[in-house]
C-alpha cells in the first residue's frame, strides 16, 4: 500500500485550538507550488515501491487550490510515482471553499475522496474557535459533495470544544452519521495555541472533564447505533470505508510525504522537511538544488521499528500480529509482550487470530499499555 502525502501548508486565517504546521501568508501559494513540483522530481528516483494506493492531499487548507491547480498536481504525481488503477485520490477541504461551482469542477479531477473540516454544526461554536465556515456552508458542502456524486466522504468532528453542550454534539453526530467515514477528536489545548492562551487569561472556557466524557460517550454509542466501526481511536467508518491512507500509516506500509514539515518513511529510514515554507521555498526555488537543509533524516534502529509498530498498531481493530513481532523483533522480544501484557486487566484486550487488539476500554489507555510493552 505505498502511498504520497503533499502538504499545503497554508490557511486564510489560524483557527484558535490549531498547532498544525500552517501560515496565513497565501500571496506565496504560486512560489510553493514550483517548489513543490521541484520536490517531486528530485525525489521521483528515490521512490521504489512502485505506484501509489493512496494519495492525500492534506494541510493547512489545501482547497485554497482551484480544482485545475489540484488536478495538474495529482497528474505530475502520477506521471512521477504512478497510481494504481483504483486508488485512493483524498483532498482535505474546508467547507467555504466547496461552493457548487467548486464541487462541480473537482469532480472532473482525479479526487475520489474527501475530508470536510466540519468540526461544529454549531455556529457558536464555530465562532469560539474561529473556523472560517458557518454550520450551514458545512451543510451545503456535504450536500453539494453528495450531489456530485462524491460518494467517500467524510467529516472532522471535534468534542469538547467552548460553548458546545451535550444535546448539541448529539445533533451535530447524528446529523453526520449518514456519511460512511467520520474522524473524532477530543479537542486538546495545545502549548502555545491562541486557545491556550484565551483560556490561561480566563478569556475563554472548556466544558467541563465530565460533560467531554460524557460527548464522548455519546459519540460511541451514537455510531455504534449507527453501524459504524471504531477502525482506528479516532476514526469510525461503515462498512470497508475506511481511510486507506490512514490505516497504510499505522500498518507501516512506506511513504513519501512532500512539502514543509511533511514526513516520509520507508523500510528502516524516516525524514521529514522542516515546517517553514520561507526555508523550503529558500532551497527549492533554484533550478538545481543543493542545499539540503529543507529536510533532516535518520537510520530506525529494530527498537524504534518495534515501537513504532506497536505505538501505531494498538490504536487500530487490527491491533499488532504477533507472528510478526516474534519473525522481526525475536522470541525473546514476544515473550516480553505477552508477559507485559499481564499487567493489564483482560478486558483491556484480546488476543485472537494471532493478533493483539485491545478492546474499547483498552483502546481509552492505548498509549499507556503500548509504553509498557516497550520497557
Ligand atoms: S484550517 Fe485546519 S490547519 Fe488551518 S488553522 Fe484551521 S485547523 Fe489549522
Amino acid at each position: 500500500m505505498p502511498s504520497v502525502y503533499i502538504h499545503i501548508p497554508f490557511c486564510l486565517t489560524k483557527c484558535t485550538y490549531c498547532n498544525f504546521y500552517s501560515v496565513t501568508r497565501c500571496g506565496e501559494l504560486p512560489l510553493f507550488l514550483d517548489c513543490l513540483r521541484r520536490e517531486l522530481r528530485l525525489r521521483a528516483a528515490d521512490w521504489t515501491f512502485g505506484p501509489l494506493s493512496s494519495l492525500y492531499v492534506g494541510g493547512g487548507t489545501p482547497s485554497l487550490l482551484s480544482p485545475g491547480e489540484i488536478q495538474r498536481l495529482l497528474e505530475e504525481v502520477a506521471e512521477l510515482y504512478g497510481l494504481q488503477e483504483g486508488a485512493e485520490i483524498t483532498l482535505e477541504a474546508n467547507p467555504n471553499h466547496l461552493t457548487e461551482d467548486y464541487v462541480r469542477t473537482l469532480r472532473d479531477t482525479a479526487i475520489n475522496r474527501l475530508s470536510i473540516g466540519v468540526q461544529s454544526l454549531s455556529d457558536e461554536v464555530l465562532r469560539r474557535i474561529r473556523r472560517q465556515h458557518t454550520a450551514r456552508q458545512a451543510e451545503d458542502a456535504l450536500a453539494f459533495a453528495e450531489k456530485y456524486g462524491f460518494t467517500n466522504l467524510s467529516a472532522d468532528l471535534i468534542y469538547g470544544l467552548p460553548g458546545s453542550s451535550l444535546a448539541q454534539w448529539e445533533r451535530d453526530v447524528r446529523r453526520l452519521s449518514r456519511l460512511p467515514h467520520l474522524s473524532c477528536y477530543q479537542l486538546t489545548l495545545e502549548e502555545g495555541s491562541a486557545l491556550q492562551r484565551q483560556c490561561a487569561k480566563g478569556l475563554e472556557r472548556l466544558p467541563s472533564e465530565e460533560e467531554t466524557d460524557r460527548q464522548f460517550a455519546c459519540l460511541l454509542s451514537l455510531l455504534s447505533e449507527a453501524g459504524f466501526t471504531r477502525y482506528e481511536v479516532s476514526n469510525f467508518c461503515k462498512g470497508e470505508a475506511w481511510s486507506r491512507h490512514n490505516m497504510a500509516y499505522w500498518e507501516g506500509e512506506p511513504y513519501f510525504g512532500f512539502g514543509p514539515g511533511a514526513h516520509s518513511f520507508v523500510p528502516h529510514r524516516r525524514r521529514w522537511n522542516v515546517a517553514d515554507v520561507a526555508r523550503y521555498a529558500a532551497a527549492l526555488s533554484v533550478p538545481v538544488p543543493t542545499d539540503t537543509s529543507w529536510y533532516e533524516e535518520e537510520l530506525l534502529t529494530p527498537d524504534m521499528e518495534y515501537e513504532e509498530y506497536v505505538m501505531l498498531g494498538l490504536r487500530t481493530f487490527r491491533g499488532c500480529e504477533l507472528e510478526r513481532v516474534r519473525r522481526q523483533w525475536g522470541e525473546e522480544r514476544l515473550r516480553h509482550l505477552l508477559a507485559q501484557l499481564r499487567l493489564f486487566p483482560a478486558s483491556h484486550y484480546r488476543l485472537s487470530a494471532g493478533r493483539l487488539v485491545l478492546t474499547e476500554e483498552g483502546l481509552r489507555f492505548a498509549d499507556a499499555v503500548a509504553a509498557s510493552l516497550f520497557v
